[in-house]
């Protein structure tokens, strides 16, 4: 087992690393940049490192003075988190050359799964049912249009290297096309550094369907069930939940066990996420994420399982601690993704945490780094936590979701909170009667 994890990360996944670390009795080194010297996650590690000033690029995205930080303090294995390095194949190959253990996937699966293209290849290789759509790159306009006649419209332009939602356009008719394709180009090459792109039948009113999977490298693959993250503003996620309300348990395992037996094919090493869209009964792969994910709590409140535990374990090489036989899935979890933004116009609202109040009681979990008198810095995403709530039933998870959001406080700051509060009492929330597009829909009436 490794003796000491450095965790290149900052705020609440930090701090959950940190407390697996903990738990496997292995010490912990928190990196941060000048703008973090007073983060929680630097207060709770055995050691500290300060990596660089605030930008991202100059500290939690710096390779070199992670390589330093892992020199100095005798570190012999990363934790990436998620977000920052953690599907960065290049990162992973140059702590391989410092003997370095990088707690995630080999860099080959890294590699093809964040170029989406090759992923949908892979996939398809792999027997997972796919989004109808290009066989490879569309680079003209002509082709885009064979390609449009041919999976019939709406269809979405989406870049290879997307992420975070953006580098995609939708083209309702055949005239949009060529408009849709040549701005997702331009979009994908000015955030991406890269303007391939694809072409994928759009979806209308599909649920997003996402199945955990863990493997130990060598060939055993098992999967963890599937969180519903539907509930989506701008295609970023705001509330995930599992079991997902729309699935019957025939589906789940028939899901579960293609993707399960896809990744111990491909020998895939620790957490991923496989992910799908579903519509009329069917499911879509859309792309796959190689590491562990804002809303794995949802998963690992259902299952009992400690997945960043299960993480370090196969990443050190032994096996892992169960077997599909043992995963049960138990109850029903919510997660609401807190973030410091105005509830209505969603602007980042850095500042002071002048208050804070957690909820508490049973099934309730906060993964979160905040603390009273907490200055958040302007120069990162504005996740401030997550409220993870279980119940044995989906309405006793509502009801406590309820009683927990009545009960957190966080002041100084404006929180999504409010919103939260008013989803977990809308009906079609409470009947788990959503798709994707029912939350933007929810915001432009006027929530
Ligand atoms: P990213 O990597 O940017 O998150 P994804 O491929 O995971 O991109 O898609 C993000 C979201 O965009 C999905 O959850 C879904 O809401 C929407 N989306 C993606 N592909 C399609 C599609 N073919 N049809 C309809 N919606 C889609």
């Amino acid at each position: 087992m490794f003796e000491k994890i450095l965790i290149a990360n900052r705020g609440e996944i930090a701090l959950r690393i940190l407390r697996a670390a903990k738990e496997l009795g292995i010490a912990t080194v928190a990196v941060h940049s000048t703008a973090d010297a007073d983060a929680m996650h630097v207060r709770l590690a055995d050691e500290s490192v300060c990596i660089g000033p605030p930008a991202a690029r100059d500290s939690y995205l710096n390779i070199p003075a992670l390589v330093a930080a892992c020199e100095i303090t005798g570190a012999d294995a990363v934790h990436p988190g998620y977000g920052f390095l953690s599907e960065n194949a290049g990162f992973a190959e140059v702590l391989a050359d410092h003997n370095i253990a990088f707690i995630g996937p080999k860099a080959e699966h890294i590699r093809i799964m964040g170029d989406k293209i090759e992923a949908k290849r892979t996939a398809r290789r792999l027997g997972i049912p796919c989004v109808p759509g290009s066989e490879g790159g569309i680079t003209d306009e002509a082709e885009a249009l064979r390609v449009g006649d041919e999976i019939g419209y709406p269809v979405l332009v989406k870049a290879a290297s997307g992420g975070g939602g953006r580098g995609m356009k939708v083209a309702r008719t055949r005239e949009d096309l060529a408009d849709a394709l040549a701005v997702a180009r331009q979009e994908a090459k000015a955030a991406f550094g890269d303007d391939a792109v694809y072409l994928e039948k759009y979806l209308e009113k599909p649920r997003h369907i996402e199945v955990q999977v863990m493997g130990d490298g060598r060939g055993k693959a098992v999967h963890l069930g599937e969180r519903d993250c539907s509930l989506q503003r701008r295609h970023q996620k705001v509330w995930e939940e599992g079991p997902s309300p729309a699935l019957g348990q025939a589906d789940r395992e028939k899901i579960g066990s293609i993707v399960a037996n896809a990744m111990a094919e491909l020998k895939y090493l620790g957490a991923g996420t496989v992910e799908f869209l579903w519509e009329n009964g069917e499911f879509y792969f859309i792309e796959m994420n190689t590491r562990i994910q804002v809303e794995h709590p949802v998963t690992e409140m259902i299952t009992g399982i400690d997945l960043v535990n299960e993480q370090i374990r196969v990443a050190a090489g032994e096996e892992l601690s169960f077997s599909q036989s043992d995963v049960r899935l138990r109850g029903h979890a919510i997660e609401c993704r807190i973030n410091a933004e105005h509830p209505v116009t969603f602007r980042p609202s850095p500042g002071v945490i002048s208050y804070y109040h957690p909820p508490g009681g049973l099934g309730v979990r906060v993964d979160s780094a905040i603390y009273q008198g907490y200055r958040i810095p302007p120069n990162y995403d504005s996740l401030l936590g997550k409220l993870i709530v279980h119940g044995r039933t989906r309405d006793e998870c509502l009801m406590r979701l309820r009683r927990a959001l009545d009960e957190i406080v966080v002041g100084g700051v404006d929180t999504t909170l409010p919103l939260f509060r008013t989803l977990v009492r809308n009906h079609d929330i409470q009947a788990g009667a959503y798709d994707i597009h029912w939350l933007e829909h929810f915001l432009l009436d006027g929530g």
